[in-house]
């Protein structure tokens, strides 16, 4: 048997033993466990969870052993995503640093930051936000006028962040400031860090369309960051941004295909609400968009899967393929939930209330969030415009 089977056998019956049945079913917005300083747990079973996979080094599969991750190669990651999907395994815990904050950090930081910071994401023991957008800078992010003024070993920080998820239950935040205002805008820009406890830091949650408040305004006053706590060099912090964004869209290109997500297929529900006629589904019109939609899934999972592992074999040519897909995978979770909708019909229409199925509210308050995917991380339309010049080198 090769070593990697024997990978998977060994994987497979201690994900049989380790992960509480409970684990086993889909996880909702509301039961997913975020890591940080407060991280609290409803029921024994996701506390298990986490601490199990949290002491395995499996909430970072394949980071390095010294810095507190699984030490598994791009193959045995693979294999342990494939187990934890064939099991329905949730996962253990959710958190910005290990999906970007940490990869930059292996990437771009002192073996001080990675000491400081990388254990404690791998023991989900700090929960981070992300600093970039600002009340003028979204799409051109890189006009933002948050200002880092020096000040001996330290930066003073001052301005207002916007969009910013969760914030107000975070305990670190990644930030982008203008640290040289007579530099080119892409060159003024550093990326620090900071505790979201310091003093000058304060949030403000805005409401969102699908009932949820996972944003915030975030203010910055005078906020004092120590300069060892800047990433990268000074000024360049603009190529440290870019990454995470390319990590975020990776992550948000496989989004569908998260372990441990509720998978509606449009096949099953057309199925037992519309009703079949002769073995098929009875509208003709919706059967054909179902079957389009099928098609594109599966070819779309195929083309991911393939160029996922390019990526976690560090070829970054796959990286910016990758970024394309954050494009088409969201445009695609949002076909699929308007069509899911169009199936439930009025069914479909509720919000909240006991005479809806709890499915067919999920299904109406995830077609909202479909449209919120295409935004964050960068819209469709500027993804279009990065595939123009990037991928198909067409000029300005
Ligand atoms: C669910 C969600 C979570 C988010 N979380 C965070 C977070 O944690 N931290 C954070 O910093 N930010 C976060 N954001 C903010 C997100 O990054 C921005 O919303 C996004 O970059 C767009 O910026 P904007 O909202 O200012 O829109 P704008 O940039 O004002 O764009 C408005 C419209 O104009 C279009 N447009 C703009 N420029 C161009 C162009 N050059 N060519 C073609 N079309 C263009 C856009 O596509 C869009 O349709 C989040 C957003 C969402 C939806």
């Amino acid at each position: 048997m090769s070593n990697l089977e024997t990978f998977r056998q060994e994987t497979r019956a201690w994900l049989e033993a380790n992960c509480p049945e409970s684990m086993r079913t889909p996880v909702t917005m509301d039961t997913q466990i975020w890591g940080g300083r407060h991280v609290t747990f409803q029921t024994e079973d996701q506390r298990l969870w986490f601490e199990r996979m949290r002491d395995k080094g499996w909430f970072v599969p394949d980071w390095p052993k010294e810095y507190g991750g699984g030490g598994l190669s791009p193959e045995e990651h693979q294999i342990l995503k494939e187990e934890m999907k064939r099991l329905k395994c949730r996962p253990p815990q959710v958190n910005l640093g290990v999906w970007m904050v940490g990869p930059v950090l292996l990437e771009f930081g002192t073996e001080e930051q990675k000491r400081e910071h990388l254990p404690k994401i791998a023991r989900g023991e700090i929960r981070w936000c992300q600093g970039y957008s600002e009340p003028g800078a979204g799409s051109d992010l890189a006009s933002l006028q948050t200002k880092a003024v020096r000040d001996g070993d330290h930066w003073i920080v001052n301005g207002s962040k916007i969009w910013t998820s969760y914030a107000d239950h975070s305990d670190w935040i990644y930030c982008l400031v203008r640290s040289n205002p007579d530099a080119p805008k892409r060159d003024g820009i550093s990326f620090l860090l900071f505790d979201m406890q310091s003093e000058g830091v304060s949030v403000k949650p805005i409401q969102l369309t699908n009932g949820d408040s996972h944003f915030c305004q975030t203010f910055l006053d005078n906020v004092r960051v120590p300069v060892k706590d800047t990433v990268g060099e000074i000024d360049k912090g603009w190529t440290v941004a870019k990454r995470v964004l390319e990590f975020e869209r990776a992550m948000m290109a496989e989004l569908e295909d998260s372990a441990g997500r509720p998978v509606y297929t449009p096949a099953d529900v057309a199925k037992e609400v519309i009703g079949l006629q002769d073995g098929k589904i009875a509208d003709p019109l919706i059967r054909d968009r179902v079957v389009q939609n099928a098609m594109n899934h599966h070819a779309f999972q195929t083309m991911t899967r393939r160029v996922m592992d390019e990526f976690a074999a560090g070829d970054w040519g796959a990286a910016m393929t990758a970024m394309t897909f954050k494009y088409c995978g969201t445009e695609e979770e949002k076909r699929k939930y308007q069509l899911l909708l169009d199936i439930l019909g009025e069914r479909g229409l509720g919000w909240e209330g006991e005479v809806f199925e709890k499915r067919d509210l999920g299904i109406t308050r995830d077609w909202l969030s479909a449209y919120t995917h295409t935004i964050a991380g960068g819209t469709s339309e500027i993804q279009l415009n990065i595939i123009a010049k990037r991928v198909l080198g067409l000029p300005d």
